[in-house]
């Protein structure tokens, strides 16, 4: 029988994503994926600014620049009545080639289609050795036992079928999760609607519509907001139609592609259509993220609306989260209770970003009274649109307006996190706090040396010594050596570091977010770096 430390089910953004980050741990994984990695019809099109860092870490956020989508494309959003009709309101976003500086992150947020993305991440996983990527591959079921899982498992090609023992398993096998209907795990929250994709290409699309290049139009007519079209490849023509909620029972075959695309384009126009997908819109998150030796993580564990492009990056932040305990835990350093803090430090953000996507979702509803009046070419549509118009922007445009999600989420309840009494930041979606509270993530700064402060952290602890009279760190290093926790201490000069991270000493996690700071080493650092493994809680 075949052997290995973790066996991945799935091979979407966020199994690839995982056995990417434990191959660059050094720890042995092996995914196994039922399709060939043929993206069909792409969903994802934004990776946000944390997963950008992770993927500063890993060394793959160039591969990602250079992705085919044009530097210079503007990433506007427009809302529109129709691509020919009224814009009742315009968000400028502008290209990545000409956008200041964030100040949070030494990352921006990157618009990357899903088929460009998978790809990248499924060549960062095979470049380590000691990472197998099995494709046509389906994991047919599973056994767990108190010291190893066995899986089942077919070959689609051949029809052979294999038994593979793993010290864990992670089911990162997406909505329909067939790991976790077999553990039992349900999911808690509601159906939203079902949308129709239909991808196409168009040449010319916006010189015949009369627009200006933008990358996402959100179109709202006399029915209300039903629909947006968003550029996925603006080099090739492709585009995507998307009707919000299409209703429950709808075919692909039957579909009225023609009658959709007018509506929205507001003229007939020939296209080439690529492909047509119906799926249904959730806000759910699971009861748990795993059972013993088994984790989920992904759209197995939340479904997101995609209004705030963060299903993936939810996902993607899970198996961050996921991946250095699997591998302190098997390098032998992690304590008995550091996995169970996985369910503890992700199921709250998982809950929080759902929360978040369903409401805006929820704003496209909220529109007002006046839209029979919003084609009226006369002084009351004007007027109807300018008021719509600033509506739309200031509640549907919330979920372009993120920083604080995508980088704000903090470990509230962890139980390895040291808290230190003080009251948390503001959670806010739109502003972001930084802050170096435990179970924040550490802020960014950029260091005398070009380096962000991010660049620091990745393979273990690091204590960050702050300011020219940090103390000595000799009894944490002493702690961390007796349990062969991997530490290293960083002593950092810059002021205007040392003020942003508020303490002399911060303790800083492999995953980048705080496990403990203090003005001074405490009494006991080996409690502490006990407790920040896992061991003895
Ligand atoms: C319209 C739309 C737009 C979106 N835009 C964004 C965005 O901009 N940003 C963002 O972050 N997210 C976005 N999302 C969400 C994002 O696409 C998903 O959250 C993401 O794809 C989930 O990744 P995953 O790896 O968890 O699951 P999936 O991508 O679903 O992958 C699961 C994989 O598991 C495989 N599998 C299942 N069962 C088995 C088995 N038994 N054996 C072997 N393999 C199996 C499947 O074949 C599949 O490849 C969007 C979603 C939609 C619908």
């Amino acid at each position: 029988m075949a052997r290995t430390p973790v066996l991945i089910v799935g091979g979407g953004p966020v199994g690839l994503a995982l056995a990417g980050e434990l191959g660059w741990r050094g720890i042995a994984c092996t995914l196994i994926e039922q399709g060939d990695g043929t993206i069909v019809t792409p969903k994802m099109n934004e990776v946000n600014i944390r997963t950008m860092e992770f993927c500063r870490r890993w060394g793959i956020a160039d591969a990602v620049h250079a992705c085919p989508f044009p530097p210079d494309y503007p990433l506007d959003v427009a809302f529109v009545t129709s691509l020919s009709g009224h814009e009742l309101g315009r968000m400028p976003r502008p290209p990545r080639a000409s956008q200041r500086p964030e100040p949070h992150s030494p990352m921006r947020l990157q618009v990357c289609s899903q088929m460009w993305f998978d790809p990248i991440l499924q060549r960062f996983a095979r470049s380590f050795p000691h990472v197998g990527l099995r494709y046509r591959t389906r994991l047919e079921s599973f056994e767990a036992t108190g010291n190893s899982v066995t899986a089942e498992v077919v070959d689609l090609a051949s029809g052979r079928r294999e038994r593979i023992a793993a010290d864990y398993l992670v089911g990162c096998d997406g909505a329909d999760s067939g790991v976790r209907r077999a553990l039992g795990i349900g999911l808690d929250g509601k159906t939203l609607g079902h949308p129709v994709h239909l991808y196409f290409r168009a040449p010319n699309l916006l010189e015949i519509c009369g627009r200006k290049p933008t990358t996402f139009f959100m179109t709202v007519d006399r029915g209300g907001a039903w629909s947006n079209v968003r550029v996925i490849d603006p080099a090739n023509a492709m585009w995507r139609l998307m009707v919000l909620d299409a209703g429950a029972g709808l075919m692909p075959a039957t579909i009225d592609r023609e009658g959709l695309l007018r509506r929205a384009l507001g003229r007939p126009l020939e296209v080439e259509w690529l492909g047509t997908s119906v799926w249904t819109r959730r806000t759910v998150v699971a009861d748990r993220y795993g059972d013993g030796r088994v984790f989920l993580a992904g759209d197995a564990v939340h479904q997101l609306s995609p209004t705030g492009a963060l299903g993936m990056n939810t996902g993607i932040g899970d198996a961050v989260d996921l991946g250095w305990k699997l591998a302190a835990t098997l390098d032998g350093w992690g304590g008995e209770h550091l996995l169970a803090a996985y369910d503890a430090e992700r199921r709250p953000v998982g809950a929080r970003n759902v929360r978040m996507s369903g409401e805006f979702y929820g704003a496209h509803g909220k529109l007002g009274g006046e839209l029979a009046h919003i084609e009226d070419d006369d002084a009351r549509g004007d007027a109807v649109r300018r008021r719509i118009g600033e509506t739309l922007v200031r509640g549907v445009g919330r979920m372009f307006r993120t920083v604080g999600l995508q980088v704000g989420y903090r470990y509230e309840e962890s139980p390895i996190c040291v808290p230190d009494g003080t009251p948390p930041e503001r959670d806010d979606p739109e502003a972001f706090v930084p802050s170096t509270r435990p179970g924040a993530r550490a802020p960014h700064a950029w260091l005398a040396d070009g380096r962000s402060t991010l660049d620091l952290f990745g393979r273990g602890f690091v204590l960050l010594r702050l300011g020219m009279d940090a103390p000595d760190a000799f009894g944490f290093a002493a702690a961390a050596a007796a349990r062969r926790v991997p530490l290293e201490v960083v002593s950092v000069s810059e002021p205007e570091v040392a003020e942003l991270y508020r303490r002399r000493l911060v303790l800083v996690r492999p995953d980048g977010h705080v496990a403990w700071r203090g003005d001074a080493v405490p009494d006991d650092p080996q409690e502490v770096i006990d407790r920040v493994r896992g061991a003895g809680l």
